[in-house]
């Protein structure tokens, strides 16, 4: 699980569960009005669906991430590892050069995190 933003130990631009919950509520939210706009009319484009609640969702979390002092999330980039089903690895891109790595397993569960500024090796 991702670490809290009430974890007071964070670094500041640390990624957290809540902006994590933050970013997927407005997604779904986005993706649900955009089907319910167009039931009926034309069928939609799942990658065009996806992109703008994508960009919804960034939205969201980037205000959430602002109102608690950090700086914006710009990409956030998964890298599964090759020949290793389920392991992969999540790179959080930051406005200020910083990156973030993720280190899941078994599809989803976080062995390690390199919070920003600290190097993957
Ligand atoms: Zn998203």
């Amino acid at each position: 699980m991702l670490p809290s933003a009430h974890d007071k130990s964070l670094p500041n631009n640390a990624v957290t569960r809540e902006e994590q919950l933050a970013h997927v509520l407005a997604e779904r939210r986005m993706a649900a009005r955009m089907e319910k706009k167009t039931a009926g009319v034309a069928p939609l484009d799942a990658g065009l669906v996806f992109d703008q609640a994508h960009s919804d969702g960034v939205r969201q979390q980037n205000a959430y991430r602002r109102e608690r002092g950090q700086v914006d999330v710009t990409d956030a980039l998964n890298h599964d590892i090759r020949g290793k089903p389920g392991v992969s690895i999540a790179e959080y891109k930051l406005a200020n050069g910083d990156v973030e790595y993720i280190h899941s397993s078994n599809y989803g569960t976080i062995d390690d995190i390199r919070n920003p500024g600290k190097p993957l090796f």
